[in-house]
């Protein structure tokens, strides 16, 4: 991945001519304004490496000198993830962050030779799987520590096992979804997991942050996936061993799902897999406003009846999506004919997904479709659901074209309950929105339901704003604005970005003092010299 943005370089995709109209209309966007480049990688200021002589040896015992790399590229390239702030910072030419080195551990014993190496020198290890965290989860952080080290795991890249009678296969943690999709596929198998970041995220990622993949509603949250997982921590080894079920007290894996780094590496894991589809059908639906499409979801499941994708925008990221996926083609015509027959003037896009088997997907299509019906709700056809599938990674690759217009573009994350979740809507959007507007920038903000539950939903922010000389001083503000207005009303800080950095300081409102208590014990029992990624997931 290009060390400033997503994706390689040659692989852009184009702003609607649309698209640039509606940003000039929202947000004040100027078309004509100088297109602000990443500085080049020789620019980017870079602290000096901090690891003497015999650090390095002793690491390099570890891995193979081959293995330690402290080149230019390889300590930007793990300097950060991939959130606005780190993108803003790194094309600056902002690299203050870097580890001073990378390591490239092939197994869980070298793994576990690092983490003995660095905490007899105090030298803080950050895991780094696909570095595509957006809360600053990969961030080296070493004050008061002799240096920071990243550990890379892409070389932990082996199927281990797959037992197709028992539907489950064992991954080592680097490999990433296509590695993992190609691998299963070849025996007519999917793991099914497609987080937006599916292209470069890996295994050991998705568990230490508990990411939900675009069809969670029916199969594709990790922590749902889990059947066990083996975890190297400074003092010791945890295996969490592979099972269906078990009354055999606390469940080990739930204290590690989502341990961020910070209780040791997750090497491998035991991941419940599933029979590549046959059969896949995507359509888009059209409700008259937010509440009604919210409405007819939750109906849709609590009757059991939701297809394993479902998303619903509300009116401005309906206005969106209408102009970046089709500007003036089919999907734009059939809501505005809806809109008209119905004398309003917006509503909203629903897009509904089902996989596999022929039958199967026809059977719950059939009744999911007279359930959104009788909610308000008109079938728009294939057509919408295609266009989604097919731009569902596209994105990202949208977002360096937004940065280099000088526009704020970030997503943020929270889920509550059915009852609560209108207020919750409100109050985020609320807070953004004057956020953003009282340093005198019209905002553009907008929102989407994505993952179901029977007793609630995620709501799926993204803002955006014209940027403001000090870009990193407005993102900080609307940022907080939004996470104290969740937390003030009830929603939890992070549906499936996980806490990093940026969400720690709201970890004591969501588990309380002794839930943080019972965390750092865990952390002092595993990590006693404290190295394993310090700064995230535990409020300072
Ligand atoms: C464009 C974009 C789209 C995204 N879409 C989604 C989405 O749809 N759903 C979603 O849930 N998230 C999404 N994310 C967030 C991110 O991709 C997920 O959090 C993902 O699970 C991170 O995986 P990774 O391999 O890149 O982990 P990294 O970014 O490398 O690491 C994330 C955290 O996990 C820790 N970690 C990584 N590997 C290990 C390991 N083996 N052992 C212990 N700790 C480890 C790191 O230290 C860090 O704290 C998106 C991010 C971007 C940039």
């Amino acid at each position: 991945m290009r060390w400033w943005g997503w994706g390689e370089d040659g692989h852009d995709v184009a702003m609607p001519e649309a698209a640039t109209t509606l940003l000039r209309e929202e947000i004040g966007a100027d078309p004509g304004i100088a297109r602000r480049r990443p500085v080049a990688l020789e620019e980017v200021r870079l602290p000096a490496p901090r690891l003497g002589g015999a650090a390095r040896e002793q690491l390099a015992a570890a891995v193979g000198v081959e293995h330690v790399r402290d080149d230019r590229e390889a300590r930007l390239s793990h300097a950060a993830g991939r959130s606005y702030p780190d993108l803003v910072r790194l094309r600056s030419g902002d690299g203050s962050s870097a580890p001073d080195a990378v390591l490239l551990p092939g197994s869980a014993e070298q793994v576990r030779a690092v983490l003995t190496a660095c905490a007899e020198r105090r030298v803080a290890v950050v895991p780094f799987g696909g570095g595509t965290s957006v809360v600053g989860g990969v961030e080296p952080v070493s004050d008061g520590f002799g240096g920071a080290v990243s550990i890379d795991l892409r070389r932990l890249d082996r199927v281990v096992a797959v037992d197709s009678t028992s539907l489950t296969a064992r991954l080592e943690a680097g490999l990433t979804g296509p590695q993992i999709e190609r691998a299963l596929g070849a025996e007519g198998l999917t793991l099914g997991h497609f987080p937006q970041s599916f292209e470069y995220s890996t295994v050991g990622g998705w568990v230490a942050t508990r990411s939900a993949g675009q069809a969670s509603t029916g199969f594709g949250r990790i922590d749902e996936l889990v059947d066990g997982l083996r975890l190297v921590a400074p003092a010791g080894e945890v295996n969490a061993r592979a099972l269906p079920a078990s009354g055999a007290g606390p469940d080990l894996r739930e204290l590690l799902i989502g341990s961020e780094g910070v209780l040791g590496v997750i090497c491998d894991a035991t991941l419940c897999v599933r029979k590549a589809p046959s059969a896949e059908r995507y359509e888009g639906w059209w409700f008259g406003s937010f509440p009604e499409g919210r409405e007819a979801f939750r109906v849709m499941e609590q009757a059991d009846a939701s297809p394993d994708v479902a998303r619903l925008c509300d009116e401005a990221e309906t206005r969106f999506s209408l102009v970046f996926a089709s500007p003036g083609g089919t999907v734009e015509r059939l809501g505005r004919a809806y809109l008209r027959a119905r004398g309003r003037e917006s509503g909203c896009l629903a897009i509904v997904g089902f996989e596999g088997t022929a039958e199967d997907v026809e059977r719950r299509r059939v009744r999911t479709g007279s359930l959104l019906r009788a909610g308000g709700g008109i079938a728009l056809g294939r057509r919408p659901g295609e266009l989604w599938l097919r731009s569902r990674y596209a994105g990202p690759y949208l977002r360096d074209e937004l940065l280099d217009r000088s526009i704020l573009v970030d997503t943020l994350e929270t889920a509550t309950s059915w009852s609560e979740l209108d207020s919750l809507y409100r109050a985020t959007g609320d807070a953004l929105r004057s956020s953003l507007a009282e340093r005198h920038t019209p905002p553009f903000v907008m929102c989407h339901v994505s993952h179901l539950y029977r007793s609630g939903a995620s709501l799926y922010f993204t803002f955006m704003a014209r940027q403001e000389d000090d870009a990193l001083a407005q993102w900080r503000a609307a940022k907080s604005a939004a996470s104290d207005a969740i937390v003030a009303a009830g929603g939890t800080i992070t549906h499936h970005h996980a806490v990093g950095r940026d969400h720690a300081r709201w970890m004591r409102a969501e588990v309380g003092e002794m839930g943080l208590e019972l965390i750092r014990a865990a952390k002092e029992r595993l990590d006693p010299a404290g190295i394993m990624n310090p700064g995230k997931l535990l409020p300072s």
